[in-house]
């Protein structure tokens, strides 16, 4: 367990931290040839890119917390702490959009006096090219590791990706066709669009999740059918699940034969964790509790 999460570790911190490089060096290059270039879109889409170091770095910095073992003040484990990072990185990215939004509503208005220039359009088509080999690679990772913080910042990079087009297709036009120079304002407003979609996208599960949400009913009805399939188990309900990061915590009542000696009983409840922690999709915790059959021995529930 612990060297399984050590090895977690090690994968989403090379991961991010190239991420990151490739950020910082993004996010300079996009405001400084934005303002050589005279393209407030780029200038926007580099403040983008500045966002998105701060959320490398949180998710660097949180990483380490996240992986950690249970211990006596956490004895149910770290997960959450991903959960969370998760959700500053949503806040983060809708700010960001906020702010990008309000400036380029304001470059719409009070459209720049000089076109755009080519080193604009060549900063974002390296910046097309570069996030999407980075955001393949990333996406990759995040399923080999079933990290949601990674997989969130691989859509992350893929949304990259997508709001760089409309720059670059921008910043041509109004490189073509001066009279098309307030274009440019709408390409920083299509970034801010895309930041606030991302934003909210993260955002959404986090909230599901710290609410206590039940997992979906066909792993609810999944989780009965295996506990059920045990042999000696005679029923089973009031099943609960939840989410703690990226797996399931559930608890249970079995109900069995009331004659069976103690020892028998509870290796049954043994063998129903053991199947859940097997097969169950997702599940990362179990407890189980056991009942006698309520026909001979009447039990009142709490
Ligand atoms: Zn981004
Ligand atoms: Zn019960």
């Amino acid at each position: 367990m612990f060297s399984d999460n050590q090895d977690r570790l090690q994968k989403t911190i090379r991961t991010t931290s190239a991420g990151l490089l490739l950020n910082v060096i993004l996010s300079g290059g996009k405001i400084a040839g934005g303002i050589i270039g005279y393209s407030h879109a780029l200038v926007a889409d580099g403040v983008h890119s500045l966002a998105d170091c701060f959320t490398d770095v949180a998710i660097l910095v949180g990483a380490h917390f996240w992986t950690k073992p249970s211990d006596e003040n956490h004895p149910h484990g770290h997960a959450r702490i991903e959960t969370m990072v998760s959700g500053f990185v949503g806040l983060v990215m809708i700010l960001t959009g906020l702010l990008i939004a309000w400036k380029s509503f304001g470059s719409i208005m009070k459209p720049a006096a000089n076109p755009p220039g080519w080193i604009a359009f060549a900063i974002a088509i390296i910046s097309i090219a570069s996030k999407e080999i980075l955001a393949r690679w990333t996406l990759g990772m995040s399923k080999k590791l079933k990290s949601p913080a990674l997989a969130a910042n691989a859509w992350h990079q893929r949304s990259d990706v997508l709001s760089s087009i409309p720059v670059a297709v921008v910043v041509l036009a109004a490189r073509i066709e001066p009279a098309l120079i307030f274009l440019d304002g709408i390409g920083g407003a299509i970034v801010s669009l895309f930041i606030l979609k991302l934003g909210i996208d993260i955002l959404r599960p986090v909230l599901w999740q710290l609410s206590d949400s039940a997992a979906p009913p066909e792993i609810r009805d999944e989780l009965k059918r295996i506990a059920l399939s045990v042999n000696g188990v005679l029923d089973v309900h009031n099943l609960r699940t939840r989410f703690h990061g990226d797996g399931i915590q559930t608890d249970m009542h079995i109900v069995v034969d009331p004659d069976l000696p103690m020892k028998k009983a509870f290796s049954i409840l043994k063998s129903v964790e053991k199947a859940l922690y097997q097969l169950g999709p997702g599940v990362t915790d179990v407890l189980v509790r056991l009942e006698p059959q309520e026909t001979k021995y009447p039990v009142s529930e709490p």
